[in-house]
């Protein structure tokens, strides 16, 4: 029996999918694959591929397919992505799945767990609208929910928090409806074969949700 952890974190746009990973990737010492993360800093960079991602991110379009598949093809292999991974925002499509299960199937591996955060649709806009990072270390707040000590400014290393450029409204709407349509039907995908596991995240804090994925994780 294989104890590694090939992990995928599903959930839609604020359904605290970074804040859930920050812990799991610090308990569990498995590095943090974000497709989102990488795509804004191709984006920031200015690379030709960053340039392409940026026409659709925009208006809360998914990049397409071969972009982003390329992208966690070449990370996967990357040495520390060896022993297990914690894949954040990917994959997001019924075909993204299938590339991911066929990349690691090469390897002779699987994905080994996907935690789905269940957040209802009307709490995500709400959640999005508060979401705020920091400039220098990238730590994750709320305005409402988890809010830093001074307004405006980061508890760890007092940089001002930033909002992202497609936390506005109307993205938000898009993004949520690109959810249900393009990747809630991964939650179909991953039950069938019995990967899949739930915890509630509406209404909760991240400390209760969390304690949720540990027990989904522990098995
Ligand atoms: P969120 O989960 O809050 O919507 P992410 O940071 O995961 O945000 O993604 C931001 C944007 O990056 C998405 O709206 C999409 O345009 C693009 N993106 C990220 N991951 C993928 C993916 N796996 N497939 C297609 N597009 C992606
Ligand atoms: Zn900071």
């Amino acid at each position: 029996m294989s104890t590694q952890h090939n992990v995928i974190l599903l959930g839609g746009p604020g359904a605290g999918k970074g804040t859930q990973a920050e812990r799991i990737v610090a308990d569990l010492r498995l590095p943090h694959i974000s497709t989102g993360e990488m795509l804004r800093a191709a984006v920031a960079k200015g690379t030709r591929m960053g340039l392409e991602a940026q026409k659709y991110m925009g208006s809360g379009a998914l990049v397409p397919d071969e972009v982003v598949i390329g992208v966690v093809r070449e990370r996967l292999a990357e040495p520390d992505a060896a022993d297990g991974f914690l894949l954040d925002g990917f994959p997001r499509t019924i075909p993204q799945a299938e590339q991911l299960d066929a990349m690691l199937a090469e390897a002779g591996r699987a994905v080994t767990h996907v935690v789905l955060i269940d957040v209802p649709a009307d709490e995500l806009v709400q959640r999005i609208a508060g979401r705020r990072s920091c400039a220098g270390c990238g730590k994750l707040y709320n305005v409402t929910f988890d809010p830093p000590k001074a307004d405006g400014v980061c508890d760890v290393c007092g940089r001002e928090l930033v909002q992202r450029a497609d936390d506005n409204e109307d993205t938000v709407r898009n993004r949520i409806a690109v959810y249900e349509d393009q990747t809630a039907p991964l939650i179909g995908y991953y039950t069938e074969r019995g990967v899949l596991e739930s915890a509630l995240g509406g209404g909760k804090l991240p400390d209760e949700v969390y304690a949720r994925v540990q027990q989904i994780l522990a098995d």
